[in-house]
């Protein structure tokens, strides 16, 4: 058999599979089109899911009637006027997405440039199954339309991948709201099956506060309302944006949205390091919301990896994550015990409709597929049958300053962020009077993030103090989980925690953790056996310190359902001021809420 060149019609096909995976990738190609071409304003419409049809219309540049006929050969583009990959700075350079969808669908194209004095300048052009028409006189004010229709009609096969029309017609919507978060400036609608446009007004200000304002447009006021601004430099590189406080997260990841110079991408490398950042202060399976926009030198960066221009290799990826994760955590840092406003308005909400029962706007509390820890400190933060008080708090004896406040009381303490301290409700919760207002305090919470900072802050220091226990205690359990728990006695000895073997199928505990106070030593030792299975051999306890502590304070610390005498609930608030990061607990949900004098008036008509 000889070899032979491939057609172009075959050529441009093969090529298209890669470029137009779906509608949504015919509405990006053509949007990033438009922004290329300097529009203000763009409009995308769909029918069937955009299979049928997909209209981007634009108030650009526009091409002349020699540049229409060129805009649709492969490999033709006005972007790269100096041949150099690494020099990138348009959003398109690869000249391929319009004769990519010539080949697939039935594409018309209409154009007037804009620099043409001519009143009569508008060219229109048909492309069909890769066969080309010549440019022919047409009608169009302004800028540059793009029809494309009847999808795949040329590549049947591929018709096949598509899902529903929701499903098509939502991802052409993101694929249009990923790149309207990049450019706050230009005014977007989008339309489909003749419903009423969504409209992403132009937005005004500088740029980050154009930003914000689009990003509430997409993600809603809460995000806005819940936001850090972020703003960091790193050699070349800057890193700006907003980040979501952890105490507003979802159950999926779609919502962060990551952009490399003006480009939305999805990268790993991007989102293991918000990952990294926020590991401190949600579970595992729950994510923040966050808009980051990286910029750095074109040739810091390479964006040709795939046709579709959503991967991006960066030269120096260590300085990219190191730049990424040190801002994440600054920001969160300085946010200090904030709190999401979503929990009091909710609070609210409740109060005014009467409804408190049963909802929550913390959706970790609803059932979700994965049995965490989440769900495993929950049971702890369920009231008990009744548990007497006994002894000191645990965890804050160890702490001389909380002792030492408590005697102070009351005089002073509303001046205090989160105010004095005057009752507990349900044996779970601390209400305090602030300076202008109430505090709501979720004492199971509140400690178990006290818990985990000071063994986090002990540890940096070399080692968490531990107490030695007067009867050593015996746990029995299974004797794979005895081996598999002595095999980690020495980083648990790090931890505060002393146990060793006894005997096939039982542990003997001899300290524990000091700060832990009194607590249920088999109950712990049990969950931590849980614990340590999920997380397999590869990872150290101190990488999952997070989960261990958050087991360790659930067993030790304040657990609803105990009765709290008025210096401990002070001692507890003060504790959770002087700590970085306790306006949530471990898992991302808030600690406390916090409702003003001014709002409470309002639910008595008093305003
Ligand atoms: P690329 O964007 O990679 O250059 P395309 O196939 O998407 O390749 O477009 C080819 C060329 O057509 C572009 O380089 C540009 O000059 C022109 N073009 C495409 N869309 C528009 C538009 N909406 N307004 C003005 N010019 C356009
Ligand atoms: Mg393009």
């Amino acid at each position: 058999m000889s070899i032979r060149l491939l057609p172009k019609t075959l050529v441009n096909r093969i090529a298209a599979g890669e470029v137009v995976e779906r509608p949504a990738s015919v509405v990006k190609e053509l949007v990033e089109n438009s922004l290329d071409a300097g529009a203000a304003h763009i409009e995308v419409s769909l029918r069937d899911g955009g299979a049928a049809y997909i209209c981007v219309t634009d108030d650009g540049g526009g091409m002349a009637h020699d540049d229409l006929a060129l805009a649709v050969t492969r490999h033709a583009t006005s972007k790269l006027p100096g041949d150099d990959l690494f020099a990138i700075h348009s959003l398109g350079f690869r000249g391929e997405a319009l004769p990519s969808m010539g080949a697939v669908a039935r594409l018309t194209i209409t154009s007037r440039a804009a620099d043409s004095g001519d009143a009569d300048d508008a060219w229109s052009l048909h492309v069909a199954g890769g066969d080309q028409s010549a440019p022919k006189p047409a009608a169009l004010a302004c800028g540059t339309r793009v029809e494309v229709a009847d999808l795949f009609y040329a590549t049947p096969a591929r018709l096949k991948f598509l899902k529903t029309t929701r499903t098509e017609t939502a991802r052409a919507l993101e694929a249009v709201q990923r790149l309207a978060m990049a450019h706050p400036h230009v005014a977007f609608s989008f339309d489909a099956d003749g419903g009423a446009p969504k409209v992403l007004a132009a937005t005004s200000g500088d740029l980050f506060d154009a930003r914000l304002a689009r990003l509430a447009q997409i993600m809603g006021r809460d995000f806005a309302d819940n936001a850090l601004p972020i703003t960091a430099e790193r050699g070349e590189m800057t890193l700006t944006g907003h980040i979501g406080l952890p105490t507003l997260n979802r159950g999926l990841p779609d919502k962060q949205f990551l952009f490399v110079n003006g480009r939305p991408v999805r990268d790993k490398l991007l989102l293991g390091a918000v990952r990294g950042a926020y590991q401190d202060f949600l579970a595992r399976n729950r994510h923040p919301l966050l808009a980051l926009y990286l910029e750095l030198p074109p040739r810091e960066v390479d964006v040709n990896v795939h046709p579709a221009k959503t991967e991006v290799r960066f030269r120096d990826a260590g300085s990219v994550r190191g730049l990424i994760i040190g801002a994440l955590r600054h920001a969160l840092a300085e946010a200090g015990h904030r709190t999401t406003t979503t929990g009091s308005d909710f609070a609210l909400g409740a109060m005014r409709h009467g409804t408190g029962a049963g909802a929550t706007p913390f959706s970790s509390r609803s059932s979700s597929p994965a049995r965490g820890l989440a769900e495993n400190s929950l049971r702890y933060q369920a009231p008990l049958e009744s548990t007497p008080a006994a002894g000191p708090l645990p965890g804050l004896q160890a702490v001389p300053s909380a002792a030492a406040v408590a005697e102070a009381l009351p005089e002073d303490a509303e001046s205090y962020p989160l105010g004095a301290a005057r009752a507990q409700l349900h044996e779970t919760y601390i209400v305090s009077q602030t300076a202008d207002g109430m505090v709501i305090v979720d004492q199971h919470a509140a400690h178990e993030r006290l818990v985990y900072e000071t063994m986090k802050q002990a540890l940096e220091n070399g080692s968490v103090a531990r107490q030695g226990l007067l009867i050593p205690e015996v746990v029995e359990l299974d004797e794979d989980a005895a081996a598999a728990l002595v095999s980690r006695a020495q980083e648990l000895a790090a931890l505060g925690l002393v146990l060793e073997s006894f005997g096939p199928g039982s542990v003997v505990v001899r300290e524990t953790p000091a700060l832990l106070g009194e607590m249920d030593i088999a109950g712990l030792v049990r969950d931590l056996v849980g614990e340590i299975a999920a997380m397999g051999d590869a990872l150290s306890l101190k990488e999952r310190l997070q989960d261990v502590c958050s087991t360790m304070a659930c067993h030790g610390s304040v657990r609803a359902g105990r009765r709290l005498k008025p210096d401990e609930m002070n001692a507890l608030l003060r504790e959770m001021e002087a700590t970085p990061h306790s306006g949530q607990c471990n898992h991302g949900r808030p600690t406390y809420v916090e409702l003003r004098l001014t709002d409470i008036e309002k639910l008595f008509g008093r305003r």
